[in-house]
């Protein structure tokens, strides 16, 4: 039995994760779990899971979980020190689904304690990614891909030597904007650019994926979980989004890993590891009926933010965080219809020159330029709308 504790329990990777637990009762159950302000949703899962521990963001909705569920065991806490709580608390693995850079502090609070990691959340191997790889390996952590992109690639690595790797490819759907012209962007909405045209995926991640600032997420979380440098790892448009990713071997191999864009596969596969759950359920992968799978190279033109990903890795230390930060605020900014679709990576590109690059192999540093990021993109997001 496998005990997991789950940060962001209410979210897309969350309601996967607890999909799983459900069907494979006897392999895994939970201890802990964090929600935000779904209250509702997540008064139904202790129901279901009956987990030890809760944590909500709000001291108010605690006391709305403490009636509704009305277990005198159950431990509900709040805030950031309940996302603390909840990555600590006593399990096998972490699973780290929270959104954006609030994920740093309680995924290395768990690696400190020698705790395993599944990672969803990108944006903390992103915003900490040296500092994250330091605290696992002094404490003997493991840190576990739990995107779709990043599993494929560990399964394709698996019992290969490091040595023999050329290159890694990332897939990439294009998002709903791959044929647009930018003054299409300019003009889309929310409604358009939530529109993903093969994943189901929260708010933020989706946006992410329109601006293709996901896949230079990825491409960062790469250059860490995979021990490779920039020049070694390629982004290819795959609008099929079926093969998740390759490994170039230097004797002129390729590996691909393939299916259905679901994400309880990649998150069976790190879940269930050694063992492979079955999912027979799930739709089956028909290549006949696909008939084709194409590839295109991504126009950085068009899709600046992952540019800005690449330059923002090459810089090094704190950057990839001022630059994630400074898109957290105008991704928000746009949802909110405050700017336009593509003054989010104008934003962040404004951000990421404005902000000297420390070294960001302390909490406090990185924690520090994401909040000046933040408030410098919120500023300029004020100007720009006056
Ligand atoms: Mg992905």
């Amino acid at each position: 039995m496998k005990r997991l504790a789950l940060l962001g329990a209410t979210g897309s990777i969350g309601t996967q994760t607890l999909d799983l637990v459900s069907r494979f009762p006897d392999e895994l159950c939970v201890t802990a779990l964090s929600a935000g302000r779904s209250v509702d949703l997540l008064v139904q899962q202790c129901k279901q899971f009956h987990p030890e521990l809760v944590s909500v963001a709000r001291a108010e909705d605690a006391a709305r979980v403490r009636e509704a569920v009305g277990d005198p065991k159950l431990r509900i806490v709040h805030g950031a020190e309940g996302l603390l709580e909840v990555a600590t608390y006593d399990a096998d693995l972490l699973v780290g689904a929270l959104v954006g850079s609030a994920g740093l502090a309680p995924v290395v609070a768990a690696l400190r304690l020698g705790r395993d990691v599944a990672l969803a959340n990108k944006e903390v191997l992103v915003t900490g990614g040296p500092l994250v790889l330091a605290e696992a390996r002094r404490a003997g952590a493991k840190l576990l891909p739990l995107d779709s992109e990043h599993v494929a690639i560990a399964q394709c690595l698996a019992g290969h030597p490091q040595s023999a790797v050329k290159k890694i490819w990332l897939t990439a759907s294009g998002g709903p904007f791959r044929r647009a012209d930018r003054a299409t962007m300019a003009a889309a909405g929310p409604e358009q650019a939530l529109k993903h045209p093969n994943w189901d995926m929260g708010a933020k991640i989706t946006i992410d994926s329109a601006t293709l600032m996901n896949k230079g997420f990825e491409v960062i979380e790469a250059r860490w979980l995979f021990d490779l440098p920039l020049e070694r790892i390629g982004v290819l448009v795959h609008p099929e989004s079926i093969i998740h990713s390759f490994v170039e071997y230097c004797d002129g191999s390729w590996l691909a890993q393939l299916g259905i864009p679901d994400m309880r596969i990649p998150i069976a596969y790190t879940l269930g590891m050694p063992e492979r759950f079955p999912l027979p359920d799930l739709p089956p992968l028909d290549l006949l009926a696909l008939g084709a799978l194409h590839f295109e190279a991504p126009d950085l033109e068009r899709f600046p933010a992952l540019r800005l990903a690449f330059e923002a890795l090459a810089a090094g230390g704190t950057a990839p965080a001022a630059l994630n930060a400074a898109n957290e605020i105008a991704v928000a900014a746009f949802l909110a219809r405050e700017i336009p679709f593509t003054a989010i990576a104008e934003t962040a590109e404004e951000i990421l020159a404005a902000l000297p690059v420390l070294p960001g192999l302390s909490l406090e540093e990185i924690v520090e330029t994401d909040e000046r990021a933040r408030a410098h993109a919120r500023r300029r997001i004020e100007e720009r709308r006056h």
